[in-house]
């Protein structure tokens, strides 16, 4: 008889695993989404994406996404990964906690160049900089349009027979001897030998039915897009740390930025039903965004000026055309969450990807596919383990209220 894995969450994460899934010809796969595809933070993201992360099991992963990102692009009609690189920018303060993962990168094979300033400058002409910031560049970075790439991948998934269940909310799962044996969705009983729960900021309020709870916090998060420029902008994506954001090249001759909120307080879910759309960006940091993050670029003034333009040359600026908030979610250790639960075998979870869960997703697919139908993943993702936290100490945790600055990423220096 064949095997049925049932997916909660048509984001990025679930329809990449179930497309991983569907590779492996697993058998009969549903991704169960409670509105459509792309309704959580898939569809806000910014999709930058570096392999240059701070853990060797982020690093690992993230060389599966690179890898799969390009040969996606072959795969899914309408999506093409922008190999554009990615600089990653420190100040005198937050580069010394990088520089001592070089010996890192350098063990793992991963590629990078450090460059100052005037390299810098005479790289990317487009690009300019206050201060002496260092770049760390990723030559296998870039970044993916969201709009092109979750449709694509869920054409994907619908043309390798994988059945996506739109409008359809889990509010249960059904248990059998201890073993994960399906979900609930209304009056329906979903029977299935794997379940996959990839449901972000909505996961403690879909766990709490089955009494597993994770040390999870969520936060907002903003990014904005420019009207079209009268002329091409050529830079990388730029996770622009010390201007306290990013930027990036946007479909359509457009600019897009993000910027970072430090007192933004934990934002906690109210129930299962709550919709990310339920979300705006907040006052004031849209004019953050254009003043700090616009003037790197001083293409985007609209003026002949070559030189860093002051932000008041930034005042007759038309606005955004796009503004997205959403919610990004972060473990206590900061680390993904993601592999099978010990506790109910058969249940498997894929979740806090902080500020990189776009970027994470080929890998999340491919590592929750192999989890599923292979009985392990392809890299040792112990680091990841849904079992790695005390249940006491989660709790303490999850009672405590704290703001995104208090949740610390050291020097802000970790993005994407
Ligand atoms: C403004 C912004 C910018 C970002 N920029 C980047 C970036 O540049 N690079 C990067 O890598 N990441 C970025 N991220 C993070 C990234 O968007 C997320 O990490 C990623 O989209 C998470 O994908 P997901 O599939 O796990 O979750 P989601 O996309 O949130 O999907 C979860 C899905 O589960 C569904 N669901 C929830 N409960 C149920 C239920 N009971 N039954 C059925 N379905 C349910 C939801 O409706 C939702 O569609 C950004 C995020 C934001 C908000």
């Amino acid at each position: 008889m064949s095997r049925h894995a049932v997916i909660v969450g048509a984001g990025v994460t679930g329809l990449s695993t179930a497309y991983h899934l569907a590779r492996k010809s697993y058998g009969r796969i549903t991704v169960i989404e409670k509105g459509r595809v792309g309704d959580g933070a898939s569809s806000r993201a910014a999709g930058i994406i570096t392999g240059l992360l701070w853990s060797e099991t982020g690093v690992r992963a993230r060389q599966i996404s690179l890898t799969r990102f390009r040969e996606l692009s072959d795969e899914l009609d309408g999506y093409r990964f922008q190999d554009v690189g990615c600089l990653n920018l420190f100040d005198a303060a937050s580069w010394p906690e990088r520089e001592r993962l070089l010996p890192l990168y350098d063990r793992l094979g991963v590629e990078y160049t450090i460059m100052d300033k005037a390299e810098m400058a005479s790289t990317w002409p487009d690009l300019v900089f206050d201060g002496e910031p260092v770049g760390l560049f990723d030559p296998l970075g870039g970044y993916s349009e969201p709009d092109h790439y979750l449709p694509a991948l869920a054409e994907g998934c619908r043309t390798l027979g994988v059945e996506i269940r739109e409008g359809c909310m889990i509010s249960d799962f059904i248990t059998d001897s201890g073993r994960m044996a399906g979900v609930v969705a209304g009056d329906e009983r979903i029977e299935a030998d794997a379940v996959v729960s990839t449901v972000h900021v909505w996961t403690l309020k879909v766990l709490e039915r089955i009494g597993l709870q994770l040390p999870l916090k969520s936060f907002v998060h903003q990014r904005y897009v420019t009207a079209p420029l009268p002329s091409p902008v050529r830079i990388p994506a730029v996770n622009a740390n010390p201007y306290g954001g990013y930027i990036r090249p946007a479909h359509g001759n457009r600019l897009l930025a993000g910027i970072e909120n430090p007192s933004a307080p934990e934002f906690r879910v109210p129930d299962r039903s709550f919709e990310m759309s339920a979300i705006s960006p907040p006052a004031g940091l849209g004019d953050a965004a254009r003043d700090n993050l616009l003037p790197l670029v001083p293409k985007a003034a609209r003026s002949d000026r070559t030189d860093r333009v002051n932000c008041a040359d930034y005042a007759s600026y038309a606005g955004w055309e796009i503004e997205k908030a959403g919610l990004l979610s972060f473990s206590r250790d900061g680390e993904p969450v993601l592999g099978p639960v010990d506790r109910f075998p058969g249940l498997y979870v894929g979740v806090a990807f902080h500020s990189g869960g776009f970027a994470y997703n080929p890998a999340s697919g491919v590592l929750l596919a192999g989890c599923v139908a292979d009985g392990g993943p392809e890299i040792d993702i112990e680091d990841f383990s849904p079992g790695r936290f005390d249940p006491d100490e989660t709790d303490a945790y999850n009672r405590t209220l704290i703001t995104h600055a208090e949740y610390s990423l050291p020097g802000h220096s970790r993005r994407h």
